[in-house]
């Protein structure tokens, strides 16, 4: 379910037209619907059953002010993994006791401002971590609440690089030290081990991987509590896919948010924990798009390279997990226009800053603008200034209204982060 729909011929996000946003924003710029973002908020936390359970929107996948905000006012916690995205979860308003802290490498100045803060959770990765916590902690003379994550060497996700709960992988420890590890916590001044957190991977669409992950938690959490050790909350983390052929599938996402909650219910339900989830994809992935110009056509024997103003440092997706996103004209075609078969490249000098190969479009020309779909997450987030391309700008729309949430940089502020030591003189 998502708000960008054509009317009268034009594409529109919510009530407002893509067109105006662009010729009042100017291209490239990503745009995102409040009210597809609310939904899915809402379908997810209600499928997996909050208040009872909890929800840490895994805010890398878009950490805009102005969707933390909307998320935080309908009752949503944070996940973050950097000092960083605390401080941005807390100007957001979203409160110290609804953050949760993951990641594999923490350092000691990030720890001590997460205790210092007071946030809910700390999700342990390493031994060496949860001594450092400890420490850090004590020194505040504080206890700070900990899980820790476990790699349940059950790997799943949409590309080998968003892949993370295979033994292979970086994240958590081994399904064997958990135990021992749990159990010397338990005995640290600083820490207060409540429970077990795992994170699998990401763009999952097959639930089997992640039930096996999660029955290999039930065992162990049953295994700890049979060694007398507490726990009271699992950390089921985030990685639930999406549907990136919209047009084609018309998924709403409900349906596998729903089996989703009946698995859980299936391989958890008898245990008596907290549950907490870290979805991220899944909240705003097809609550964006990123509107884009054409600005030259390359017509060669093979194909036509319809080159756009965006480029890989604004949607680095496509070179990165070679991920396919659709691409809808800003203008509806009727029938009668010719499909035509295009490359969709940005301006970067780089063979990789291609967004679709051998892509049938209504016939497209130079001016046009097109939407690439489900940009909402790991989008502007992972954004750069590669080849000195000013960051892309976002906007919000609610209704019949929309606001730039973060306006187009300057070439000034861009030149002026570097400078130029005096010996080299000017
Ligand atoms: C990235 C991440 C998530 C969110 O993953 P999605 O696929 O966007 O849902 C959740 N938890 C952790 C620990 C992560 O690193």
């Amino acid at each position: 379910m998502h708000h960008f729909q054509y009317r009268q011929g034009h594409l529109h996000a919510e009530d407002v037209a893509v067109a105006r946003i662009a010729a009042e924003v100017g291209t490239p710029v990503y745009i995102y619907s409040t009210a597809t973002i609310a939904r899915h908020y809402e379908v997810f936390a209600r499928a997996v059953g909050v208040p009872r359970h909890r929800v840490f929107y895994a805010m890398k996948a878009n950490s805009n002010q102005a969707v933390l905000a909307t998320l935080g006012a309908l009752g949503a916690g944070a996940d973050t993994v950097s000092e960083g995205e605390i401080r941005r979860a807390l100007a957001a308003g979203i409160p110290a006791d609804r953050i949760v802290f993951s990641g594999v490498g923490k350092s000691a100045q990030e720890l001590a401002f997460a205790v210092e803060r007071g946030i809910y959770q700390v999700n342990i990765e390493t031994e060496s971590e949860l001594e450092l916590l400890s420490k850090v902690a004590t020194a505040q003379g504080k206890r700070q609440n900990a899980v820790v994550r476990v790699n349940p060497d059950v790997g799943a996700g949409g590309h080998a690089k968003i892949t993370t709960g295979s033994s292979a992988n970086k994240f958590g420890v081994s399904f064997e030290a958990a135990g021992r590890i749990y159990a010397r916590a338990a005995n640290m001044p600083g820490v207060k081990m409540l429970g077990l957190a795992t994170h699998i991977g990401s763009q999952i669409l097959e639930l089997d991987d992640l039930e096996a992950a999660f029955k290999r938690m039930a065992a162990l959490t049953a295994q700890l509590r049979g060694e007398g050790l507490a726990v009271e909350r699992l950390d089921l983390g985030g990685g639930l896919g999406i549907a990136y052929e919209m047009a084609a599938a018309n998924d709403d996402g409900g349906e596998r948010i729903a089996a989703y909650a009946a698995m859980i219910e299936r391989t958890l339900g008898t245990l008596d924990v907290e549950r907490g989830f870290e979805p991220g994809r899944l909240i705003v992935g097809n609550a964006g798009i990123l509107v884009t110009e054409v600005l030259h056509q390359n017509l060669r024997p093979h194909t036509t390279f319809l080159v756009v103003d965006a480029a890989m440092n604004d949607l680095v997706r496509p070179a990165m997990y070679e991920a396919y996103h659709e691409i809808w004209p800003e203008r509806q075609a009727g029938p009668d226009v010719p499909r035509k078969t295009y490359d969709v490249v940005g301006p970067i000098c780089e063979s990789g800053d291609t967004f679709a190969t051998a892509r049938t479009l209504p016939e497209t020309r130079i001016g046009d603008l097109l939407a690439l779909m489900t940009a909402g997450a790991y989008g502007a987030t992972m954004s750069s200034t590669y080849n000195s391309r000013l960051l892309v700008p976002e906007v919000l729309v609610k209704g019949a209204e929309y606001a730039v949430v973060r306006p187009r940089t300057t070439f000034e502020d861009l030149i002026a982060l570097d400078r130029v030591p005096g010996w080299i003189g000017a």
